[in-house]
């Protein structure tokens, strides 16, 4: 490890400030890093191993289309493309998919797909997109621009303009941002993910729905994180009930293989003509053949797992009992009315009040949860990571972004060494 860290430092650029831990194998849920010490793995390479490590059918889809054609250009048609392209599109309701490499790419192919849509029919001034306070959109100059946090706005400028930030969940100041801007669209991911794992308020989408479709605003959902099952519907919007005109994912979409995809509704199906946009590796076969393998995986049935398993962790690191909607019934082992009652005054749907030590509240949706401890997110990662689980952090929360399928006895097991480790460090 030591000499792994030393050339690291050497050779790699020093853009990330890694945790001390080089995984080298796995199956499923369990990894292993170089000295064979076994993980639990709550973090899924952040969001990106859908169904864990070297999952029998994902791997045996890769390899089928390695023995084809690993690459193409896309100067030709695609049988991978079209498949995967298809099934985007009739599971999800959108007209047409733009494939890139990654989320930072496939926000670029959303914003172009907002100005180009308003520059064509308002002209060129109508370009200001609003995002929100807190978000994350990548880390291209232009998806940076569209990160509503200052401290991703330092060192890089100029950056690219027509960007305003509004908070989340207040729907008056985003009215009048609308009023007082140029506006083409507005771009927000549902659960904000690098952003602490907080999902929006339902009635607010519905109200920028709303705005969006009174003004002829492009609706961009960036799914990047939320995506591909990981809210317990294939996607966050879905689960809102409501139909944007741009939605963009990537993460997990490949099940580790790098993939982005831009998904156009009718409004702007057209929008996008021949040489608008491209991406010498976008769409790349094995990729797509992978995403085609875990797309057609996430079914009810999956899902269904995604919400049981989501309950599960609420419940374990709440202390809480929630009936199906997730609304919170009691405390686990408490007859204590008085008690209940008093904890859920600070009880709003996406947050709910912890009573286990060392444990404020849990957030998020889905396998997209943050629990908010007492001690300082990364200390808690790092003691778990000794103690043989992975998760991550998101500002001050540990964020826990399992694989979709993970056995319920491991997630078990993975959650009472972090409720333990936030008790210990409190
Ligand atoms: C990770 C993430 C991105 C950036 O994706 P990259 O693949 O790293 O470019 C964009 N938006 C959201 C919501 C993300 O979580």
């Amino acid at each position: 490890m030591d000499n792994l860290k030393a050339l690291d430092k050497e050779f790699i650029a020093n853009t990330y400030g890694r945790f001390d831990l080089a995984l080298v194998k796995g199956k499923g849920s369990l990894v292993y890093d170089e000295n064979g010490k076994e993980y639990i793995d709550l973090s899924t390479g952040i969001a990106v191993n859908a169904f864990g490590i070297a999952d029998d059918e994902w791997k045996q889809a890769v390899i089928d289309q390695l023995d084809c054609i690993q690459h193409t250009s896309n100067l030709y048609y695609s049988i991978p493309q079209v498949k995967l392209a298809k099934l985007l599109c009739e599971r999800t309701g959108m007209k047409k998919v733009f494939f890139a490499n990654s989320g930072a790419e496939a926000n670029e192919c959303a914003i172009k797909v907002a100005r180009k849509y308003s520059s064509d029919k308002y002209g060129d001034d109508r370009n200001v997109i609003v995002t929100l306070v807190n978000s994350f959109h990548g880390r291209t100059i232009t998806t940076l621009a569209a990160t509503g946090q200052d401290v991703f706005h330092k060192s890089f400028g100029p950056f690219t303009g027509g960007f305003v930030y509004c908070p989340a969940n207040d729907f008056e100041t985003m009215k009048k941002l609308c009023e007082e801007n140029n506006v083409c669209g507005i771009m927000m991911e549902l659960v904000q993910g690098e952003g602490g794992v907080i999902a929006l308020d339902k009635e607010f989408v519905k109200n920028v729905e709303a705005l969006c479709k009174e003004k002829d605003y492009c609706m961009i959902i960036d799914e990047v994180q939320t995506g591909n099952g990981r809210s317990g519907n294939l996607y966050a919007f879905l689960e809102y009930g409501i139909k944007p005109d741009v939605v963009s994912t990537a993460k997990g979409l490949a099940g580790g293989l790098p993939m982005g995809a831009c998904l156009i509704g009718e409004k702007c199906e057209n929008t996008m003509g021949t040489s608008s946009h491209g991406s010498t590796f976008g769409g790349n076969p094995i990729s797509a053949a992978a995403a085609c393998s875990i797309i057609s995986r996430i079914d009810d049935e999956m899902l269904a797992g995604v919400k049981k398993k989501s309950k599960l962790v609420i419940e374990k690191l709440s202390g809480l009992v929630l009936d199906d909607n997730f609304v919170p019934t009691g405390i686990a082992g408490n007859d204590d009315k008085a008690a209940f009652d008093e904890l859920m005054k600070s009880y709003k749907p996406g947050i709910w009040p912890s009573v286990k030590p060392g444990i404020k509240c849990v957030s998020g949706m889905g396998l997209m949860l943050g629990i908010l401890p007492d001690a300082a997110a990364k200390d808690v990662v790092i003691k778990c990571i000794e103690n043989g689980v992975i998760p991550l952090t998101a500002h001050e929360k540990v964020r826990l972004l399992p694989a979709l399928n993970i056995p319920d006895e491991l997630l078990v097991k993975g959650l009472d060494i972090l409720a333990k480790v936030c008790g210990e460090l409190a």
